[in-house]
């Protein structure tokens, strides 16, 4: 599909994220991808997202040197305290369909949208690039009728699930209510020999299929064919049986990822002199944590840290710490403010006098950098899928304690299929906390290692000049450039 123009247009894409943190951040780094390539970007921010992200970001002056970018915000009606988390995620993408889908048409329609940047001629929107589970997004661009390109910042292997869902609905595999769990999934293709109910999406554990939660996945299965691509971030090397099994579905598919390793990559080769290490995080970095990463020896500690979004119980934090001291391994253990349910500030000094000798705690890290850390020897995460690109970039094995949304599919891939950690899902017991970690960090220490460092090989090579990363990236430009003729 191309805009219906009879003169050249340059092409200008829309960018549509969901308002959490990574999706955004992927988003960002994407954007700024294309910026570099001279394309036109919009980025559309929920404005109390936005807010937030200039308050702890210089995003804004990051940007600025490029003159085809602008950000645009964008009201989505719910009240100023509202939470915007993962927990309310429902009532944010009721939102979008409901405040945000009506006007951004408005502004669409009114020509308010078109970069100016080039001289004073306004260029229209020629491409929108939409979070998947987006719903408005493709009826919006039918409605302006420019191309829609999904970029779905989720784990591919979820993906899979999520276009298998009807097809596990039919076989009455879903929905189930936690029972029976180790029961074996047979209707998924390419992942018969080892997926159970406890590794599909968390919301296939709801009690029957009107659930919200299911809904929006059905509606994202049944609207990803109708893209005209889908940008995933993933790499040849580490997803090729599910790229070729979703590409059945959805042939045309862009694999840009390690997205942060390609960004990476283009930023030092493209912007001289090379930029002081610059972030899309709301939270204020603590980078003593490096000071004494540098007094540990080479891999001999745990990095533990469950993201931005996943909450944990003051019960379920004690034992994660007795198994993490118990297993006599160092650790240094990334706190969230406002992560763990009904803690008091009493607890958190506790905690913190009782850790000195063998950890330290922070509130928030420079991860990039801290996985990269000679002094890293594996990472208890919760498997979000960012999180576990990183740690396949820095050759990092992982110990998984999933949560939700892809997570579960995720924490199975990395013991199962790319045989890079070990999955501790649906249990969090220091007895199994500390087994898991003295395994990982201790007695199959060489094995892990071995499969993590080839692994980040492959990663790396997928976004050298000429890897395949770098070349769908390429022809993701290319596409988009053909879009605006
Ligand atoms: N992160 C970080 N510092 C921290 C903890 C996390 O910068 O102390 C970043 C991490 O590098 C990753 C993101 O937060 O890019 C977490 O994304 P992921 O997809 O793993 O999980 P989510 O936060 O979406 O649950």
């Amino acid at each position: 599909m191309g805009h219906q123009a009879d003169e050249f247009l340059s092409p200008h894409v829309l960018f549509m994220p969901i308002p959490l943190q990574s999706p955004v951040n992927c988003m960002l780094k994407l954007a700024e991808l294309l910026c570099m390539a001279d394309i036109h970007v919009t980025f559309l921010n929920i404005d109390h997202f936005h807010s937030r992200l200039l308050q702890y970001t210089d995003v804004e002056s990051r940007f600025s040197k490029y003159p085809g970018f602008c950000f645009q915000t964008i009201s989505d009606g719910l009240p100023k305290d509202h939470p915007r988390c993962a927990d309310k995620f429902y009532e944010m993408m009721d939102a979008m369909e409901n405040v945000v889908q009506p006007l951004l048409m408005k502004k669409l329609r009114s020509g308010s949208l078109s970069s100016k940047s080039s001289g004073n001629k306004a260029l229209p929107i020629t491409c929108i690039i939409s979070e998947a589970i987006i719903g408005c997004a493709l009826d919006i661009s039918q409605q302006i009728n420019v191309s829609l390109l999904y970029f779905d910042t989720i784990s591919p292997c979820a993906v899979w699930t999520y276009l298998c869902l009807p097809k596990l609905i039919e076989a009455g595999e879903v929905p189930f209510k936690d029972n029976d769990m180790d029961a074996s999934i047979g209707c998924v293709p390419g992942m018969e020999s080892f997926l159970r109910r406890r590794d599909l999406p968390h919301f296939c554990r709801v009690h029957d299929i009107s659930d919200q939660s299911i809904q929006l996945a059905l509606k994202e299965a049944r609207q990803l064919p109708k893209a005209q691509g889908i940008i995933l971030n993933t790499f040849e090397h580490l997803d090729k049986a599910i790229l070729s099994l979703i590409g059945n579905l959805c042939p045309n598919l862009y694999a840009i990822g390690p997205l942060h390793s390609l960004y990476n990559t283009k930023v030092a080769a493209c912007i001289k002199p090379p930029e002081p290490n610059s972030t899309n995080s709301l939270w204020k970095e603590d980078r003593s944590c490096l000071t004494w990463l540098n007094a540990q020896a080479p891999k001999s500690v745990l990095y533990v840290s469950i993201g931005s979004q996943v909450p944990m119980t003051i019960n379920q934090k004690m034992e994660l710490w007795h198994g993490l001291v118990n297993s006599e391994s160092r650790f240094l253990w990334i706190i969230r403010p406002g992560s763990i349910i009904g803690e008091t500030s009493e607890d958190v000094e506790v905690l913190e006098r009782h850790t000195k000798e063998r950890g330290c705690i922070v509130s928030w890290a420079p991860q990039e950098e801290v996985l990269a850390h000679e002094a890293i020897g594996g990472f208890f995460t919760h498997s979000g899928w960012n999180s576990t690109l990183e740690s396949i970039v820095a050759g990092v094995p992982m110990i998984c304690w999933p949560c939700y949304v892809d997570q579960q599919v995720v924490s199975r891939y990395t013991s199962m299929v790319w045989k890079i950690g070990l999955d501790m899902k649906d249990v969090l017991d220091r007895v199994m906390v500390e087994k898991m970690v003295r395994e990982l960090m201790v007695s199959r220490r060489n094995e892990f290692l071995k499969s993590a460092t080839e692994t980040a090989k492959l990663a790396k090579v997928s976004v050298s000049e000429g890897g395949s990363s770098s070349c769908s990236l390429d022809r993701l430009i290319e596409d988009i450039r053909f879009m605006s003729l």
